[in-house]
This record gives structure tokens, sequence and C-alpha cells, in this order.
């Protein structure tokens, strides 16, 4: 009888010590979980993006249509998207035509994006995440356009971003952003590769900051832009040798979309400078998503599957012309847009070298 009334008692202290070592270890997760949200910033550290180049074609209609009526809200092409891309939780498989027209109908019948967009919780998330894929590439510019007697500058509102291959030059892609890649270590591929001959100009896609310009062992000579808001950094990788980049071009220098910034080559996978070992010559294009600047480098970094956003840009190809003597490549017809006064500028002495990953 005393033994077991002992054993009782036992237990029962062997019990209470587990439990209080147990609420002290659930009150240390709960300390240590809300010190560390604390400390840690609050920004999109992940996007997805596959809307179909014929819905963003279309969206971009819509907001040229609402721009040129004036007096009305003007419906942007963003909004329009990301209103969808909430419906569809991000999945645009689910995209139907008349999802679209359902939206359009509604507004026309008066309600606005801002008063339907404000009963979908996701709706912040997704316009941040497309603005920063999509924020540079419609909007207004001046172009200049060829008429019977000569070239005359226009103002303009609409696409003002280019593909990156120039116009009347072949090129063959698919989609192949996730692919595995083995030279140096296995990796996913992260960027759009466009198959084209040596010598081909590559065009600036969007207007911006020449940020990196140079070497690595992966992408070869490559060239990096980042968008005035820096929130995109483009990517171009694998240019010729020996003569990869536009004259001229500098780190630092801003250029505007549709210039040409360098040549198609099959140089990378190498430590050694200036060494073709890529078999097939392609453009690498990449674009990395940039919210917060510690998300440049490191391992969390966000790049964008470029297939479908190729498409809708290979509707509006640079021109550009060879100037025999110097076999040098530039644009036929001149493009302004306004620079922003707080753009974004690479800090000298920051420039680490890229995360390998992405160099492909
Ligand atoms: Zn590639």
């Amino acid at each position: 009888m005393f033994i077991i009334l002992k054993k009782t008692k036992l237990i029962a202290v062997i019990l209470g010590l587990v439990l209080l070592c147990a609420i002290i270890s659930l009150l240390h997760i709960s300390y240590s979980q809300a010190t560390s949200s604390e400390l840690e910033k609050k920004y999109i550290k992940w996007v997805d993006f596959d809307i179909p180049a014929g819905l963003m074609k279309e969206a971009i209609k819509l907001d040229v249509t609402s721009y040129q009526e004036k007096g009305s809200e003007h419906t942007g092409w963003i909004e329009l998207l990301a209103y969808l891309g909430t419906k569809y939780g991000g999945d645009f498989k689910k995209y139907k035509p008349s999802h679209l027209k359902t939206l359009l109908k509604e507004i026309n019948e008066g309600k606005t994006m801002t008063v339907m967009a404000a009963k979908l919780k996701n709706y912040p998330y997704y316009l941040e995440a497309y603005q920063a894929v999509l924020g540079g590439l419609v909007g207004e510019f001046e172009a200049e356009v060829e008429e019977e007697n000569g070239k005359i500058w226009q103002k303009k509102y609409g696409l003002k971003a280019y593909s990156p291959i120039a116009k009347g030059y072949a090129y063959d892609d698919y989609d192949d952003f996730g692919a595995r890649r083995d030279y140096g270590y296995r990796r996913k591929h992260l960027g759009h590769d466009m198959m084209a001959l040596v010598g081909t100009p590559v065009i600036a896609v969007e207007s911006g900051v020449v940020e990196v310009l140079g070497w690595n062992q992966f992408g070869g000579w490559r060239i990096g832009i980042r968008s005035f808001d820096g929130h995109r950094y483009y990517y171009y990788a694998h240019l010729r040798k020996n003569r990869p980049f536009a004259a001229g071009l500098e780190e630092g220098q801003i250029v505007m979309a549709g210039n040409v910034i360098g040549y198609v080559g099959r140089t990378g996978y190498s430590a050694t400078e200036n060494v073709n070992g890529i078999e097939n010559s392609h453009l690498h294009f990449g674009l990395q998503l940039i919210f917060d600047e510690s998300q440049k480098e490191g391992k969390n970094q966000i790049w964008i599957d470029l297939y479908e956003l190729t498409k809708l840009l290979s509707n509006n190809r640079s021109t550009t012309l060879r100037d025999d003597a110097t076999k040098e490549h530039s644009r036929a017809l001149g493009f302004k847009e306004a620079i922003p006064k707080n753009h974004f500028t690479p800090k000298p002495g920051d420039k680490i070298e890229e995360k390998l990953e992405s160099d492909n």
C-alpha cells in the first residue's frame, strides 16, 4: 500500500515536471516567433507568373481605350489582371475569355475597379506582384515614326517595351523555365532561352540603368539592367565573343527601351573570360523581381517565367540599322520616355558577384 502511494506521488511529480517543461518551451517558442517576425521585414517572397500573352494583349487594349476616354476613372491593365489573378488564386489556367467580358460589362455599368477589388482579400498581393512584373511595360512615351516626308516624333500611350531580339532576326523558343541544367551543379533554368544566330542584335526590353556589365562563369558576357523603379532586374547572357556589348555601353548608364545593347553569342560555362562554352548560340533572357534589396543576391531570389511575356513583346520589335564601317548596329527609330527623378541607381562598391544559379 505504502509503495503504491509513493509510486503515484512519483508519477504525479514527473507529470508535473513534464507539464512545466512543456509550458516553458511553448512560451519560449511564441516569444521567439514574436521577436523574429518583428525583425523580419514584410515583403513579397514569391510570385508565379503565367498570364497568357493573349489576355495581356486584351488587357492593354482596354487600358489604352480607357486612357483615351478622359473624364472617367482610368482602368489599368495591371488592375484588371490582378483582379482576375485574385479570382483564380494566381492560376491563369482557370481563365476563360468570358471572364474578361463580364468584368468589362461591370466596369461599363459604372462599377470601378477600386470598389470591386475592395471586396477581395488577396487583391493587394496580386496587384503588387503584377505591378512589379509589368509596371514598366505600358505608359506614355515619344516615338519616331516614318512618314512620307521623313521621320517625325509622336506622343504615344501604350506598350513601350520591346522584344529582346531585333526586328527581322529569326529566333526559336519554347517554355524552358525550370528545365534542368548541369554545368557546375544541378539546378533549375531560371530564364528564357531564345535560339538565334551569333551577332543578332540584343535589345533593351525596358528602359533602365545598366547595373552590371562584364563576365561571369555561368552567363559569360552578360548585361544586367535595372528598371527605374528598382523592381525588375533584366538579365541578358551568353553574348558574343570578342564584341559582346553595344559600343560605348557602360555600367551606370541609362538606356532606353528598344536600344541595341549587345549581340547574341555562345559565351559562358567557363571561369576564363571570353570563352565560347555553350554549344548553340542563344540569348539567355532573365527577369528577377526585387521587392526588397536583400532579395537581389542570396538564396531567395524570385525569377519569372518569361515565355508568355516574350510572346507579348514579339508584337513590338525594334528596327535596327547596321553601320558597314564599324559593323555596329543601332536603332532605326528614336524613343524617349520620362526618367523619374528618384530612379534606381546602383551603389558603387556594392557589386557582389551574382548568385550563380541564375546565370545559365
Ligand atoms: Zn538560359
